[in-house]
């Protein structure tokens, strides 16, 4: 664990439903109504209640989708966190750079985690699934968008799925 913005980051290998954090983050898709990877791990083990949730922001705020770069909260569930923050990550694209929008993933999520008075989030590695971005460039991007935040939440984790994405992001953040 290290110290950057009087900010704990930590660099873990785990699963984000199981961490016992104030806010986890989803790698939503832009439906807000449940995908795969994290997206479809989040809404089977949390219950009906995170996706009643999302409809309600479909029908009110949300018609078209959350869009690209941002996020928004609901509870989480049965999950032992109190609230899941959905960010929508950039699908990766060799031909136009959309790093920003990914940066701005952990911008926003930090920001809506800071509203909400979370004491502690935990992120996954957004887009380097489904949306193949690859993995050393989305770590270095998160650590880049994390450590460059206004934004300050006591404690901050990285919980990467696999050995390959803890290596890149453990490089990425100065962490071992
Ligand atoms: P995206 O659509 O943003 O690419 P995915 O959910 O497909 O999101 O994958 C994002 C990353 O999260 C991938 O590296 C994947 O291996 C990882 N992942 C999948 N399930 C979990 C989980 N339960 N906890 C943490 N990371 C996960």
């Amino acid at each position: 664990m290290s110290s950057t913005h009087h900010t704990r980051l930590s660099v873990i290998r785990g699963d984000i439903t199981e961490q016992r954090v104030d806010a986890i983050v989803n790698a939503a898709n832009s439906s807000l109504l449940g995908g795969g990877g994290v997206d479809g791990a989040v809404h089977r083990k949390g219950g009906e209640a995170i996706l009643e949730e999302c409809r309600r922001l479909r029908a009110a705020h949300y018609g078209g989708g959350l869009p690209t770069g941002r996020a928004v909260a609901t509870t989480a569930g049965l999950l032992p966190a109190r609230w899941v923050i959905h960010t929508v990550g950039p699908v990766y694209s060799a031909s136009e750079d959309r790093s920003a929008l990914l940066a701005s993933c952990f911008t926003e999520s930090l920001g809506v985690a800071h509203e909400l008075g979370a004491e502690s989030v935990a992120f996954p590695a957004i887009s380097t699934g489904v949306f193949r971005w690859p993995m050393d460039d989305a770590a270095r991007i998160a650590a880049e968008a994390i450590h460059g935040s206004e934004v300050r939440v006591p404690e901050v984790r990285l919980v990467l799925f696999d050995d390959r994405a803890l290596a890149a992001f453990r490089r990425a953040f100065g962490t071992t």
